[in-house]
């Protein structure tokens, strides 16, 4: 079955698994990269949101717990500094984002890793950030395609097709709000972030619309191309986990390469200010 009849498919299973509260949406705007395609959500926004906020609160507390929550306070400056050029960006793809509660931290681990929750909770790990010696403007790569994917509401469109999945077992009824789901949907949502593989087609779209978000923040695009290559040699034998949830096909740095030419205007716009 080709890809794309793949998609069609999942998308008519998340459909006719809820004939009543199913969507069909575009959570964002193209841009200058043209990122458009219609997703299929069964799972709402708020709901959603909701979830995401209270398993946010979970990880940071495990991090806490364990002394690796913000404990290098220039790191933890770093990395918000570069959030908050990279959100004023987001308008571009949708004029609700820069208003959302965003929140950005940084835990104490060995692992290369980032990640940002539906609604705009972001975690960069500090073996991200030493291991590969990131630049800013890589580390604004990284950010910018972790928001990417919460712009596209990737969560709530993979937590919407395993609710639907679910409902063939009858879990799927709670998290339609017929029950105490809201524990179930954070696990969930949990799983959808940090643990379980990308697919490619919403890798593709966070590496196209990341590309623009540093553009416009006035970091140079080209290093997501530096970045993934780094990415890429870490680790030997052992793969940086970020890797195994983002499957990395072998035309990703020609696809960043070409996008991060064509939102080159964009990043020189920034620096003629
Ligand atoms: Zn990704």
């Amino acid at each position: 079955m080709s890809e794309r009849s793949i998609i069609v498919r999942d998308g008519l299973l998340v459909c006719m698994l809820a004939l009543t509260s199913c969507q069909t949406v575009q959570t964002t705007q193209p841009g200058a990269v043209g990122v458009e395609r219609q997703q299929s959500m069964l799972l709402s926004s708020s709901q959603v949101d909701k979830s995401a906020a209270q398993a946010y609160r979970q990880e940071m507390k495990k991090a806490a717990v364990k002394n690796a929550l913000n404990r290098d306070a220039a790191q933890v400056a770093r990395v918000r500094v570069i959030a908050l050029r990279l959100i004023p960006g987001t308008a571009a793809f949708r004029p609700d984002a820069p208003r959302w509660a965003w929140e950005t931290n940084v835990i104490t681990s060995n692992d290369v890793n980032a990640w940002c929750m539906p609604g705009g909770k972001m975690a960069v790990y500090s073996g991200l950030i030493e291991k590969l010696k990131v630049t800013d403007d890589e580390l604004a790569a990284v950010m910018g395609h972790e928001i990417a994917h919460a712009l596209r509401e990737h969560g709530r469109e993979r937590a919407s097709r395993a609710a639907a999945q679910g409902m063939a077992l009858s879990i799927g009824g709670a998290l339609l709000g017929l029950g105490d789901s809201s524990v179930q949907l954070a696990q969930i949502i949990t799983d959808v972030t940090i643990n379980l593989p990308n697919s490619r087609e919403h890798e593709v779209e966070a590496d196209r619309i990341g590309v623009e978000l540093a553009a416009r923040a006035g970091y140079d695009p080209r290093a997501a191309v530096t970045l993934w290559q780094k990415m890429g040699q870490v680790g030997g034998s052992a793969p940086p986990q970020f890797l195994s949830t983002h499957p990395s096909p072998q035309n990703r740095q020609k696809d960043l390469t070409d996008y991060a030419a064509r939102v080159m205007p964009l990043y020189e716009s920034t620096r003629k200010r």
